[in-house]
């Protein structure tokens, strides 16, 4: 017998697939389109949105770890992976075997990654990282062309790309227009110098609503949240349109595990945060910050029953949270909640519960835990 789930997350693989041609048709058909996919496809599931992205026009995958690019690997041998965070000395006879293209910031790794390439006689692949001002990885942009016109001289490395990345393209017009002068100038002296890397890239989601892309400059995108059809909010406002073209992937659901009918001046939930102002219909949830809800949405966010929002009321706990189901009509024990997608006519976005609670909606999914179960709809008709 099929039990029901608990607390569960619903995958809209069609939606990926139309995020992924919006994409396409902004972008233009000749530039590459990596589509980032660490942090187990931002809470979505490595393994089933690779394959689907497989089949639906990625060109490239970036991914935060080796482990995460060896997954890619098994299930599309020979699929070109980026790994964005630094190459450990100790991942790097792995990573250059299995043909992983490696981020590189500085000459001691393309030094130490070219012994290890040239000891099993094969190229390592390298993407030079220019730092523009996210001060994370990367060389600085005064060293970019000394470092860039010693690698063709290291046995071994291949450089594939070269790439930078904004700290705050939604943000910042002024700081972004400041990052792309720095790199712009670093691609036009290298072309000066008659290196031209096959692969310049620096445009993430913001950057790709905010930001011109002018093809000289750029080849290649790597878009991660507008792959899952969700919006870097930030100071810069974006077109009214996206909400409406940009399809949510994820929809996390929960039961309501038990209606009660509490008086007035009742304590709810570990610490009494919230005390009942008057009689109240109260529902008990059958998700908690174990399920990667956090803790910051007690007392200040929304989720919807029967079709309405309904405040959550006292502090999450590990497993179950309250919410106050005064306007939400008949509400029975088994059935279903929503923390992120839409019920009836009501919705409610990451967007929307990463600012309730004072967080980005990159940690809202990323933070879902390994017990909720990801089940996959549509994706059939790639
Ligand atoms: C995570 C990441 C991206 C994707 O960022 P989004 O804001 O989710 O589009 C792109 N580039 C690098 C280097 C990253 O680490």
């Amino acid at each position: 017998m099929m039990r029901d789930y608990r607390c569960w997350a619903e995958i809209d693989l069609d939606a990926i697939r139309e995020n992924l041609a919006w994409l396409r048709d902004r972008m233009g058909a000749e530039r590459k389109l990596m589509t980032v996919v660490k942090a187990d496809a931002y809470g979505h599931g490595l393994r089933q949105i690779a394959a689907h992205l497989m089949q639906n026009g990625t060109d490239v995958f970036g991914v935060a770890n080796l482990e995460e690019a060896l997954t890619i690997h098994r299930i599309g041998p020979g699929w070109p992976v980026l790994m964005l965070g630094a190459c450990l000395p100790g991942e790097m006879d792995e990573a250059v075997r299995e043909e992983v293209m490696l981020t590189i910031s500085n000459g001691e790794e393309a030094e130490r990654l070219s012994r290890v390439a040239a000891k099993q006689g094969k190229s390592a692949i390298v993407h030079l990282k220019v730092d523009t001002g996210m001060g994370r990885l990367g060389v600085a942009s005064g060293e970019a062309v000394d470092l860039a016109r010693r690698l063709p001289s290291m046995p071994g490395i291949r450089l594939e790309g070269l790439m930078t990345h904004f700290a705050a393209a939604e943000e910042d017009a002024a700081f972004t227009d400041w990052q792309r002068n720095l790199f712009e100038r670093v691609v036009k002296d290298l072309r000066d110098q008659g290196l031209r890397p096959p692969l310049v890239h620096a445009f993430n989601s913001a950057a790709i609503l905010h930001e011109e892309d002018e093809g000289f400059y750029y080849n290649m995108v790597r878009p991660g949240l507008l792959v899952y059809g969700i919006w870097p909010k930030g100071a810069r406002s974006i077109g009214t349109d996206l909400a409406v073209r940009l399809k949510q992937v994820l929809t996390w659901k929960c039961r309501v595990g038990l209606v009660k009918e509490v008086t007035k001046g009742v304590p709810l939930s570990y610490g009494g945060s919230f005390v009942t102002p008057r009689p109240m219909r109260i529902a008990t949830l059958t998700v908690g910050y174990g399920d990667g809800y956090l803790r910051a949405a007690g007392n200040r966010a929304k989720i919807l029953v029967g079709g309405v929002e309904c405040p959550v009321v006292g502090r999450v706990t590990m497993d179950q949270t309250l919410v106050d189901i005064g306007t939400a009509g008949e509400v029975k024990a088994g059935d279903e909640a929503v923390l992120i997608g839409r019920q009836g006519r009501a919705a409610i976005t990451a967007n929307r519960l990463a600012e309730w609670c004072n967080t980005i909606p990159w940690e809202i999914v990323t933070n879902i835990s390994y017990r909720v179960p990801r089940v996959y709809r549509g994706g059939k008709a790639a």
